[in-house]
């Protein structure tokens, strides 16, 4: 069992990227928002529970997210895993699971993009894809929660020598390569 990680700010196009990765290598692609996002419109108890938390931009709690990670991660497969973990505890929930499965990480991916460019990527995505959570309000406070739960996690992946840092300005292709190169320093 493979696995890689992506960490990045809302619209810093980790999604795009790590789905071009995944079908490169092979690897399943676990997109943690989408599991969330498929548990509201399936209404399931974890659903509504979490409908209020996505649409104002919040983290879901920790526990909630890594038993639906656990429940999703396949022993003997290879994944990307896009959206987890995205705070220190998360992180050290899959490291014990991997500890489990005798699996480890193979490398982290960070795309690092100014604030500056988020928001107006991320404006220019609610006008394409219509997402509930991509208004100003809920931008702002999804770019607070990233600031203040998933950037220390840098800190955690860097000092383990697992976190490769790639500009994630510049063209979709462009930034593939970047990707890459990176991954054969692995
Ligand atoms: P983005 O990266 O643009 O914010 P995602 O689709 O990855 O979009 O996530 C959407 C929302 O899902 C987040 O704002 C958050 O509420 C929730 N979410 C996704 N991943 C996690 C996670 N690992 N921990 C807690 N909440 C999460």
């Amino acid at each position: 069992m493979r696995l890689i990680l992506f960490i990045g700010p809302p619209g810093s196009g980790k999604g795009t990227q790590a789905q071009c990765l995944a079908q490169e290598l092979g690897y399943h692609h676990l997109v943690m928002g989408d599991l969330l996002r498929q548990e509201i419109q399936a209404q399931t108890p974890l659903g509504q529970k979490i409908q209020p938390l996505l649409e104002a931009g919040l983290l879901v709690p920790d526990e909630l997210v890594i038993d639906l990670v656990a429940h999703h991660l396949q022993n003997g497969a290879d994944y990307i895993l896009d959206g987890f973990p995205r705070t220190v505890p998360q992180a050290q929930a899959l490291d014990r699971l991997l500890n489990e499965k005798g699996a480890s990480l193979q490398t982290v991916i960070f795309l690092d993009v100014p604030e500056e460019e988020l928001m107006g990527r991320l404006l220019k995505r609610s006008e394409l894809e219509g997402r509930t959570d991509d208004n100003p309000e809920t931008i702002q406070r999804r770019l607070v929660e990233y600031r203040q739960k998933t950037q220390p996690l840098l800190d955690f992946y860097e000092a383990r020598g697992l976190l490769r840092r790639i500009s994630g300005v510049g063209s979709i292709p462009q930034i593939t390569e970047r990707i890459k190169k990176a991954m054969e320093m692995c």
